[in-house]
């Protein structure tokens, strides 16, 4: 257990703690996704983690009917849960009036309804990573911070890593880039390595699919590459059907990012929509529905010709 961290340390809103991760980083790590991300990528695959706070979520396919059950139709003081004309009469929120207070979820017998996020203080989430530390050691392994965007829980996310680093625990984080500058500095100072996105480099075209625009996100990752040039970045880039699949879409980046000295791979990720029944259950709508992933042989040539081996 940390005795260094004092009770004034900042608590972050956290949707998952993955164990033993072997794809963010080097060996095996920890990844604590936090919530909260200033962008809304149409073809995020993690849509809880796009909101800041706690959220209910409703799998319908698990209630087990109002006429069996019922229990979270009585408790909810917020009149936002209404039962469904189906033939099951399974139920529906409104999302409106719905307070997010999660007591319907704890009523709730077969875990239809569940709370997204919890809050989570550095000490907890340093006390877990310690706990398997010995294989993160063998392996080279350590901690990475992903989200939605951890630089928006700026706080959090420098004491943690601060405090992982004084453990010499190897540190990562995964991020848009957009960020203020100070919260970047910050909290590069205790980062060995980090994965940075770049989606598009028209600005237009990046606001229409991510709801902001790409200048900050450009001119940060020059920052940290000038100011930070012993950390090494990994560049990925989401390929997506109709943003930015064409060749020259993925040139463009290609060419902006050789100027980094601290480059130290870049990679292609291939779109998926494995999020999309999340959007269901936080009620929302999935706005790449009936986009299909690129051809395989097409995304493995872009591979081939641009991405840059670690
Ligand atoms: S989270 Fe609270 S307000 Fe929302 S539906 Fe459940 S009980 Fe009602
Ligand atoms: S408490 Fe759960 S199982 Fe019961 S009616 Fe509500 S959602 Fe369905």
């Amino acid at each position: 257990m940390s005795n260094f961290i004092n009770n004034k340390s900042a608590l972050g809103c956290v949707f998952n703690i993955q164990k033993f991760c072997i794809h963010d980083g080097p060996g095996i790590r920890d990844v604590v996704f936090v919530k909260g991300c200033p962008l809304s990528c149409r073809w995020c695959c993690n849509p809880e983690s796009q909101n800041i706070f706690i959220e209910l979520a409703y799998k319908e396919g698990k209630c087990i009917g109002v006429g069996e059950c019922g229990r979270c139709l009585e408790i909810c003081s917020a009149d936002a849960i209404k039962i469904s004309e189906n033939e099951k009469q399974t139920i529906e929120i409104d999302r409106r009036l719905c307070l997010n207070c999660g007591n319907c979820a704890k009523v709730c017998p077969s875990a239809a309804l569940n709370l997204m996020g919890k809050f989570i203080s550095v000490r907890e989430v340093v006390d877990s990573v310690c706990e398997s530390n010995i294989f993160y050691r063998r392996s080279g392994g350590g901690i990475t911070v992903s989200g939605g965007e951890p630089l928006l829980q700026a706080e959090f996310t420098y004491d943690l890593l601060k405090e992982c680093h004084r453990l010499g625990i190897s540190t990562a984080i995964e991020t848009s880039g957009y960020a203020l500058w100070g919260d970047v500095e910050r909290v590069c100072k205790y980062v060995d390595l980090i994965f940075y996105d770049i989606k598009s480099l028209n600005s237009n075209k990046h606001s229409a699919f991510t709801g902001v625009p790409n200048e900050l996100i450009l001119e940060n990752l020059l920052r940290i590459s000038k100011s930070f040039p012993e950390i090494p970045i990994i560049v990925r880039t989401p390929v997506i059907p109709g943003f930015n699949h064409t060749e020259d879409d993925i040139r463009s980046i290609v060419e902006f990012i050789s100027s980094i000295n601290s480059l130290k791979q870049y990679e292609l990720l291939n779109y998926h929509n494995f999020g999309e029944a999340k959007y269901r259950q936080l009620g929302r709508e999935y706005l790449m529905a009936g986009i299909k992933p690129l051809d395989k042989e097409y995304f493995e040539e872009l591979q081939n010709r641009y991405s840059i081996p670690g």
